[in-house]
C-alpha cells in the first residue's frame, strides 16, 4: 500500500514538472522569433505597414455568356489582387414570328441580343440561330390560268388564257386576243360582159356576199348572195373596169354575224 502512494505521489510532480519546462520553453522560443523580426525590420528598411497601391495590370471583360476579371499588384510589394466581373447575360429584344407570303418573306420567332448581336431560338438563350435562318423565304406562286383558249376564225376573234397566282393575283402571262381571221383573196376572171369570182371555203360558212362596183368607193354596189365559192357575174357594160369584195356570214345562237371584207380586186371585162 505505501509503495503505492509513493508512486502516484512520484507522477504527480513528475507531471508538474513537465508543464513547467513546457511553458518555459514557450516563452524562450516567443523572444527568440520577437528578437529575430525585430532584427530582419531593422535590416530591410521596409515600413512596417503600407496601404497596397493597386495597379491595374491585366483586364479580361465581361461578356453575355462568361465573367470577366481585372487583376492588380501592389507596386509597393508586389501583392496581386484579382476582382472578378459578373457575367453580364444577353440583352434580349423579342422578334414575333412572321409566316412567309408570296410576296414577302416571313421571320422566325427569336430573340435578338443587342449585346452581343446574336440570335436565339428561346430567350434565355440557349439555342444559338444564324442571322440568316431567322428569316423565312418566300412561298411559291399558286399559279392558275384564267380566261379561256379559244382559236380564231373568220367570224370571231380567238382569245388565249393567262396565268395568274390565285393568293396575290401577279400575272405571269396577260390572257390576250387574237384577232378575227382575215377572208383572204378574191380571184377574177374576166369573160365576156361578165366575170367570175373565186375564193377559198371559209371554215363553218354558211353563204358568202359579193359585191360588186364601177367605183373603188363601192358607191352604187351591187350586191349578190350564195351558198357556193363560186359565182359567175353576167350583162356587164364592156370594157369597163369592176371593183369586186367578198365576205363570207355564218349563224352564232341564231344570228347572222359576218367575216370582215376581202381584200378589192378588180377586174376588166371583155
Ligand atoms: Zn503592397
Ligand atoms: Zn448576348
Ligand atoms: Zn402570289
Amino acid at each position: 500500500m505505501r509503495n503505492g502512494k509513493a508512486q502516484v505521489m512520484i507522477m504527480k510532480k513528475s507531471k508538474m514538472i513537465l508543464s513547467v519546462l513546457l511553458a518555459a520553453a514557450v516563452l524562450a522560443s516567443c523572444f527568440v522569433f520577437n528578437a529575430f523580426a525585430a532584427d530582419s525590420k531593422l535590416n530591410s528598411g521596409e515600413p512596417e505597414e503600407h496601404t497596397h497601391n493597386f495597379v491595374e495590370k491585366s483586364r479580361t471583360d465581361a461578356t453575355c455568356t462568361s465573367s470577366g476579371e481585372i487583376v492588380y499588384e501592389c507596386s509597393e510589394c508586389g501583392e496581386p489582387k484579382i476582382d472578378f466581373l459578373d457575367i453580364l447575360g444577353h440583352d434580349m429584344v423579342y422578334h414575333a414570328g412572321v409566316d412567309p407570303t408570296c410576296t414577302s418573306k416571313g421571320t422566325r420567332e427569336h430573340w435578338h441580343c443587342l449585346r452581343c448581336g446574336k440570335d436565339f431560338l428561346d430567350q434565355s438563350g440557349d439555342t444559338f440561330i444564324e442571322k440568316e435562318d431567322t428569316v423565312l423565304d418566300k412561298l411559291d406562286h399558286m399559279h392558275q390560268s384564267f380566261g379561256k383558249t379559244v382559236s380564231a376564225t373568220c367570224f370571231y376573234a380567238g382569245s388565249v388564257a393567262g396565268e395568274k397566282c390565285t393568293v396575290c393575283g401577279k400575272i405571269f402571262k396577260k390572257s390576250s386576243v387574237v384577232p378575227k381571221k382575215a377572208f383572204g383573196k378574191i380571184k377574177l376572171k374576166k369573160g365576156k360582159n361578165s366575170f367570175t369570182a373565186s375564193w377559198k371555203k371559209v371554215s363553218k360558212a354558211k353563204g358568202y356576199q359579193l359585191k360588186y362596183s364601177l367605183k373603188k368607193s363601192f358607191k352604187k354596189a351591187k350586191s349578190k348572195t350564195l351558198k357556193g365559192k363560186k359565182l359567175t357575174v353576167k350583162s356587164l357594160k364592156s370594157k369597163k373596169t369592176y371593183y369586186v369584195k367578198v365576205r363570207a356570214f355564218t349563224k352564232i345562237n341564231g344570228k347572222k354575224v359576218y367575216s370582215g371584207w376581202s381584200k378589192v380586186g378588180k377586174v376588166k371585162v371583155k
